[in-house]
């Protein structure tokens, strides 16, 4: 069957014919048939040079032979058993090593349950029960999170069956406004247990915070008691070797890890200051639980993932970064077009918005019809991004300097169509 049929035939069985909202694009969605350093290939034989990378966690390509070497042994002695391992314990302090925020970790199974987890944790660590996310942010699909929400739904409404009980205690905030959240805080006075931020914003496309936004974040909870949570799904062991907090140096209270840390397989975490941590179960009494938390297979290859990425590692991938980003904006400036690359990092889109996108209220005005020209023309040159102008590209270490050419003229023929 060809994607076409497949999309069809996956229609009867799986609702909307995709397990995740995201993969679903008008016409129908490719469906892969495999995938392999840079490169994506669909059940017709299309070959496309791959920027969406699973949404983030391949920072190493598709199927790099040190994970699959180490994820094959793990598989020789079993899969899951309901009982600890000492690699648990090796890629715990390895995170710890990373990321300034860490100094104990829970490893749970996505970053969905892992912003679930911390929250509760800074709810039983304060006492207190609002917290505080910004307009846009994603931080995964619970109950909890899902008001004003990102993640290629920045134009959807909020999700029906969630219980208005279940979300009055979660305030929103524009990002990049110091005086709205002094004001929230000051009009909240002593409740809120924590702010969650997603550091860059990763999920309404790519916005960085402005000079000195983080710092004054992590000041104004410090002085009102309140938790600070780095969501770090996106930017952890992606801007660098301890992730933004590292990148702006900022160091939040709690941070909630997943997509790279798991090598490409399912996992999640959230760590913390050994104060806050101790209170999870059953060192404490936060509960958290999970039957594959701590998967020996998403184990091991998250721990020969984070072994590759050293500083050298980042240095070459962020060049290739920086050298796409000039390379688009010199396309966009002989084009003469009125829209905005963006990206750090590893990280890269191109807002249709004439204006400088600093929050979720300047990204909803972006162009999404020309964007989707845009994406198909991309496809119709042998590039997969994600299909909306709500998320971010990225880069891997797989991608070669053929790879980046390829990219940028496809880049220029797919903006000259989508603006004709
Ligand atoms: C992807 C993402 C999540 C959710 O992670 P899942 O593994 O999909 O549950 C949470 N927060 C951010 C910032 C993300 O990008």
């Amino acid at each position: 069957m060809n994607s076409k049929e497949l999309f069809e035939e996956s229609k009867k069985y799986l609702p909307g014919g995709v397990d995740s909202p995201v993969r679903s694009f008008e016409p129908y969605p490719f469906f892969v048939e495999k995938a392999e350093g840079s490169h994506l290939w669909d059940v017709e034989g299309n070959d496309y040079i791959d920027h969406c990378l699973g949404y983030g966690p391949l920072i190493l390509g598709h199927g790099n032979s040190l994970v699959r070497e180490n994820v094959f042994k793990q598989i020789e002695n079993g899969t899951t058993y309901g009982a600890p391992t000492e690699n648990e314990i090796k890629l715990a302090k390895m995170v710890i090593d990373r990321v300034p925020a860490a100094e104990m970790v829970r490893f749970v199974n996505s970053g969905t349950e892992a912003t679930m987890s911390a929250i509760r944790l800074a709810r039983g660590f304060t006492g207190k029960n609002k917290i505080v996310k910004f307009e846009g942010s994603y931080h995964g699909a619970h109950d909890y999170v899902l008001v004003k929400s990102g993640s290629g739904a920045a134009t959807l409404p909020d999700s029906l069956g969630i219980p208005e009980d279940t979300t009055k205690n979660t305030l929103s905030c524009p990002f990049n406004d110091e005086e709205a959240i002094t004001k929230l805080i000051a009009d909240e006075k002593d409740e809120i247990a924590a702010i969650i931020v997603e550091p860059v914003m990763g999920n309404i496309g790519c916005v960085e915070p402005n000079e000195g936004y983080l710092k004054f974040l992590r000041e104004i909870t410090e002085e009102n008691n309140i938790i600070l949570i780095f969501d770090e799904v996106i930017t952890g062991f992606r801007l660098s070797r301890g992730g933004a907090q590292t990148y702006y140096s900022v160091t939040p209270d709690l941070v909630t890890m997943g997509k790279i840390i798991g090598g490409g397989f399912p996992m999640g975490a959230f760590a913390g200051k050994k104060e806050i941590m101790s209170m999870i179960a059953p060192q404490g009494n936060v509960y958290q639980a999970g039957t594959f938390n701590g998967n020996p297979v998403s184990v091991s290859a998250g721990i020969s993932t984070l072994n590759q990425l050293d500083q050298e590692f980042y240095r070459d991938l962020n060049k290739k970064g920086n050298y796409l980003r000039d390379e688009i904006s010199k396309i966009v400036e002989k084009l003469d077009l009125n829209i905005q690359p963006v990206g750090l990092a590893s990280m890269f889109q191109i807002y249709f918005n004439p204006e400088k996108v600093t929050n979720y209220e300047i990204a909803k005005k972006s162009d999404t019809d020309r964007f989707s020209t845009y994406f198909h023309e991309l496809m119709k040159n042998g590039v997969f991004i994600p299909p909306s102008q709500f998320e971010c590209n990225f880069l891997s270490s797989s991608h070669n300097d053929e790879d980046l050419e390829k990219l940028i003229i496809a880049i220029e023929d797919s903006l000259k169509i989508a603006w004709k």
